[in-house]
């Protein structure tokens, strides 16, 4: 018995549970080894159970949430960049397509006068500018909806 020391295993259920086992008993009153690592054991329980679970001053799971939302939020941005870019090469696909007509169409705005066309323009341009905006403010006001 001298030579087969006892296990860890062992010694902390003896010191967790207090299980009382003559044979046991017997092998740590005699054996040197086994007694340094019950001591070892005993002092390593005594700290554990004297350590207080840590307190934060501020609010921990808020600061998490925060980064993952934070995260979450550049995921998405990254997969807005990616469907931008496939609109704006379906767009210019499109452009291509129908060149033909578009030249068609430029070529009618040439017979009116240039202040009727920079009229027509501006004012094109203020409308899609305009329609534009609502969209993305829309976007903006659902974006807020989810995250609350
Ligand atoms: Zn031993």
């Amino acid at each position: 018995m001298k030579n087969n020391h006892l296990t860890d295993e062992i010694l902390q259920t003896l010191l967790l549970n207090e299980v009382q086992d003559e044979i046991v008993d017997k092998h740590i009153s005699e054996c040197q080894v086994c007694q340094e690592k019950m001591k070892n054991y005993q002092f390593l329980f005594t700290s554990i159970k004297k350590v207080e679970p840590e307190t934060f001053s501020f609010d921990v799971t808020s600061l998490v949430m925060e980064k993952i939302y934070e995260v979450e939020i550049k995921k998405e941005k990254n997969a807005n960049i990616a469907l931008y870019m496939c609109l704006s090469i379906i767009l210019i696909i499109v452009f291509i397509l129908l060149y033909p007509y578009v030249k068609t169409i430029f070529s009618q705005f040439k017979s009116s006068s240039i202040m009727a066309n920079a009229f027509m323009m501006v004012s094109s341009l203020g409308v899609t500018i305009f329609l534009l905006k609502d969209i993305y403010r829309q976007y903006k006001r659902k974006e807020m909806l989810i995250l609350q």
